[in-house]
């Protein structure tokens, strides 16, 4: 069951493309002001990124509120080689989602890195699949997605910035008892807990308010 008062996808101001008016300070408070329960930040993150110590106390810091449970994490690019953009001293102590950011066109080697992300044990979600709207896969390239993320007890995103993963795929994994949970990808204050863009997929999986 989606607790829809648990957002796990939310950046701040440690990348150049957010919203002026998101931060750690104030995300915390207006997740807190909409009875969110669950807030984790998860700032996109490069192998080469020199904030993190600076991210993980800022957000240390800003711990103060009794009913919202804050999660430190990343959002690490899957790279074409199936490995994610991120230092393992990093993935393996915080909460990571990998998220494919680029289009690799040739199924092929989408296929192959999906699969080595999910038998990553430093990766505990799979962020906004699939790759892009025009992208399918067939039942049994789908099944063996399924199965694999069962194996190795990956969380599948509901994303509802981009909408994913098609209604079909989500079919397909609850089949196969996969586990799910919301992530807004706010980018913005306003977006934090806002998953009104995706109440078809929270349907489909079923949640509890
Ligand atoms: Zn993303
Ligand atoms: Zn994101």
């Amino acid at each position: 069951m989606l607790n829809i008062k648990e957002d796990f996808h939310v950046h701040t101001s440690y990348n150049d493309h957010s919203a002026p008016d998101l931060n750690v300070a104030s995300a915390v408070e207006y997740a807190d002001s909409i009875g969110l329960k669950t807030l984790a930040f998860t700032e996109h993150v490069r192998r080469e990124s020199n904030w993190i110590d600076s991210y993980v106390n800022e957000i240390e810091r800003n711990n103060t509120k009794p009913n919202l449970k804050l999660v430190t994490g990343f959002e690490a690019k899957i790279l074409r080689d199936g490995s994610i953009d991120c230092l393992p001293k990093y993935s393996a102590d915080y909460f990571v989602i990998a998220s494919f950011h680029t289009i690799y066109g040739n199924k092929k080697i989408w296929m192959n890195a999906i699969k080595s992300v999910i038998r990553n044990p430093d990766v505990n979600v799979i962020g906004h699949l699939a790759p892009d709207p025009t992208f399918s896969l067939d039942n049994e390239e789908l099944i063996e997605i399924c199965q694999l993320l069962k194996e190795h007890g990956k969380i599948v995103e509901l994303n509802a910035k981009y909408n994913r993963p098609p209604i079909d795929w989500v079919l397909k994994f609850k089949e196969f008892n996969v586990d799910f949970h919301l992530g807004s990808d706010a980018h913005s204050l306003n977006e934090i807990g806002e998953f009104s863009r995706i109440l078809k997929l929270v349907q489909v999986v079923g949640a509890r308010s």
